[in-house]
């Protein structure tokens, strides 16, 4: 059986004031494969990660659900702890109760009833993601440019520029593409070709 895990940070009063996070923990607890839900203050700080941590070892969660703030901010935070307990850090997932709801909303009661819906959703996907790893290609510091119009000269000339070969690519037996249609340039008039 799949074990999730819900972690609902107050954020200080960020999202506390606007969010009842404890209302929002003791319901999550209630959802499909939700074995372990708490709030906490600051989920990022070094007790919150280790709340995660410690929560993950203890109920064997395989699957978290952090609703804090945007994943643009601590999403790496709280995948690099999930795994360091033992967790895939994909099947981790954020619902973001901070820019998108408590930041948002002044009215108490709904603010809470959307961070619930945002809970809800993040934990239905985290039930459904499946784990994934990482891998190291080698590559060929070299770039393909296909289309020499203008923009595509631009670009093969500016990865040039910046140290690498490139081959520049077109159907047309010369390069130039609709520019070269054209007779001079507004506003300097000068020569297209
Ligand atoms: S995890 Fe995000 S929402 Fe929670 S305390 Fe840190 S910055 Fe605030």
């Amino acid at each position: 059986m799949k074990r999730v895990g819900v972690f609902v940070c107050h954020c200080g009063t960020n999202i506390a004031k606007t969010v009842d996070v404890e209302q929002v923990a003791k319901v999550a607890g209630d959802l499909p494969n939700v074995v372990f839900s708490t709030d906490y203050t600051y989920m990022c700080s070094e007790p919150g990660q280790d709340l995660l941590k410690k929560a993950t070892a203890e109920h064997n969660l395989d699957r978290c659900v952090v609703a804090c703030c945007t994943p643009r901010l601590h999403e790496p935070t709280f995948r690099k702890a999930f795994e360091s307990a033992g967790g895939n850090p994909y099947l981790l997932e954020i619902a973001n109760i901070r820019e998108q709801c408590a930041w948002v909303h002044n009215d108490r009661e709904k603010a809470t009833a959307k961070a619930h819906d945002l809970v809800r959703g993040a934990v239905a996907k985290v039930r459904r993601n499946f784990p994934l790893s990482t891998s190291t290609i080698p590559i060929t510091s070299k770039a393909l440019v296909i289309g020499a119009g203008i923009a595509g000269m631009q670009a093969a000339i500016d990865i040039a520029d910046a140290g690498y070969k490139v081959v520049l690519l077109d159907r047309e037996p010369t390069i130039g593409g609709k520019m070269v249609q054209l007779d001079k340039t507004f506003p300097t008039l000068d020569c297209s070709a």
